[in-house]
């Protein structure tokens, strides 16, 4: 059955690459519990689940500055809500399409079963670039999308995020239009909102300290501790940031970054404020991030290469983004030795790739679905507060966050150890993560 299923999404969705390898990945761990249900296949439960509950797509035309209109296309999926209110972010990028889309729908509805709270899966977004635009440009599309994409949200119905090319001043725009049309106070209805309006401390952070919270789960099961570790990672988005700065709290460091431009390696670590504040301003700048780095810290810089076959490191962990490691970085990271491989940023991994890694014996995997699940994870505390319409304290926020991430890490072991599997976390997340959505939807029925 799960083959067949598998066949037909790679039949039909052979445009989507993205979406079958997503699916490809996710079904490469189930088998075992599909073959413990067999009544699943009567009411098709798999297929139901490859296909989106609902999908929009709407036009989005703005006025750039010299007073020339432009046309984009925004998309929101809402894949399954059968745990939860659809819940997932917005990723502004030229090259997005509804194969990416898709892939991040799907995933997310598995990540956000893995934080244990009450939120679907959905995701959107628009092709629009938002590289060198300016303020009112940004607010201008952003209320434009918002027009076309708010009578399909809402704080019970469908609840966005950011995601790449989505901040927060984004969001602000967004949800300045929201209210405008709506003419009501649901400030539930976005996520990773400004302080000032809504907003949970802890959420810029949520991401990049939940996966450092993952990783020392990992770290303590294999008897060892994150103090002194030296973490590699691609990316310098909020997630990358997130990470450096709780590494640093906690005694690790971040000695490795590469970014489109190089890499850089800086073996003291990007652990001061003036470096962490430096990586925040770069990131609002400049995508070219190494080499102004390196230049202004006097650290090395290697144009056009990535950092992937360091051995000086102890953690290597992709946060930039999809099917940043192929087989040729894979290969050159089994070979430096290093032991840890934790995913970040959202499938940053090929699948050829990632079994090569995972079939190593001296290394472990763990999937981004969980570690990078406390970015949503904080968000849906920052819906629970709002529909208290009470504010929660950052070591409030951030105590929850860390239980969270010790929970995932947990369910997802035990999930492997229950099939036999050992300590396979991608497999033991996927199967979790799985459980959680298939038995929502077998007790609500078919359609
Ligand atoms: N875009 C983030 C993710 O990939 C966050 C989504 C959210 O907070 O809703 O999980």
């Amino acid at each position: 059955y799960l083959a067949s299923v598998l066949e037909n999404v790679r039949t039909k969705h052979g445009n989507e690459p993205e979406f079958v390898q997503t699916v490809e990945e996710v079904f490469s761990s189930i088998e075992p519990v599909i073959e413990k249900h067999p009544e699943y296949e009567k009411v098709d439960l798999l297929g139901r689940m490859v296909e989106p509950e609902r999908m929009f797509t709407f036009r989005v035309v703005w006025c750039d500055d010299n007073g020339q209109w432009h046309t984009n296309r925004g998309w929101r999926c809402q894949f399954n809500g059968a745990i939860g209110p659809y819940k997932g972010g917005l990723r502004f990028q030229k090259n997005v399409y509804e194969g990416i889309i898709k892939f991040l729908g799907f995933e997310q509805t598995f990540k956000n079963s893995l934080t244990g709270l009450p939120i679907g899966g959905a995701k959107g977004g628009s092709d629009f670039d938002p590289a060198g635009k300016s303020d009112a440009e940004v607010m201008r599309f952003c209320q434009s999308f918002m027009t076309a994409l708010y009578r399909y949200i809402g704080p019970d119905v469908d609840v966005p995020a950011g995601d790449m090319g989505v901040g927060g001043r984004e969001i602000g725009y967004l949800f300045g239009q929201y209210r405008r049309l709506k003419g009501a106070w649901e400030n539930g209805v976005l996520t990773g909102k400004g302080l000032s309006y809504g907003g949970s401390l802890i959420r810029p952070e949520a991401t990049g300290y939940g996966a450092v919270y993952y990783l020392q789960e990992v770290l303590k099961h294999e008897g060892d501790t994150i103090e002194g570790k030296r973490i590699a990672l691609s990316g310098y988005g909020n997630v990358a940031w997130g990470i450096m700065k709780k590494a640093a709290e906690l005694g690790a460091k971040v000695t490795y970054m590469s970014g489109p431009d190089g890499y850089v390696h800086d073996p003291d670590g990007i652990n001061t404020e003036e470096k962490l504040n430096f990586i925040l301003e770069m990131r609002a700048k400049d995508p070219m991030h190494c080499k102004p780095y390196a230049d202004r810290f006097g650290c090395e810089f290697v144009a056009g290469a990535k950092h992937w076959g360091a051995k000086d490191v102890d953690v290597n962990m992709p946060s930039a983004m999809q099917n940043d490691v192929r087989m040729d970085s894979a290969e050159k990271i089994a070979a430096s030795g290093v032991k840890y491989y934790i995913e970040v940023a959202n499938m940053p991994t090929t699948n050829d790739a990632l079994n090569f890694l995972r079939a190593q014996k001296h290394m472990i995997v763990a999937p981004s679905k969980a570690v990078n699940a406390g970015g949503v994870g904080v968000s849906a505390l920052e819906m629970a507060q709002n529909s208290e319409r009470l504010v929660w304290t950052a070591e409030e926020v951030d105590a929850q966050l860390h239980k969270m991430m010790k929970t995932i890490h947990q369910v997802s072991a035990e999930a492997a150890e229950e099939y036999g599997l050992g300590y396979d976390l991608v497999a033991g997340a996927n199967i979790a993560g799985f459980k959680k959505v298939a038995e929502a939807m077998m007790a609500q029925g078919c359609f």
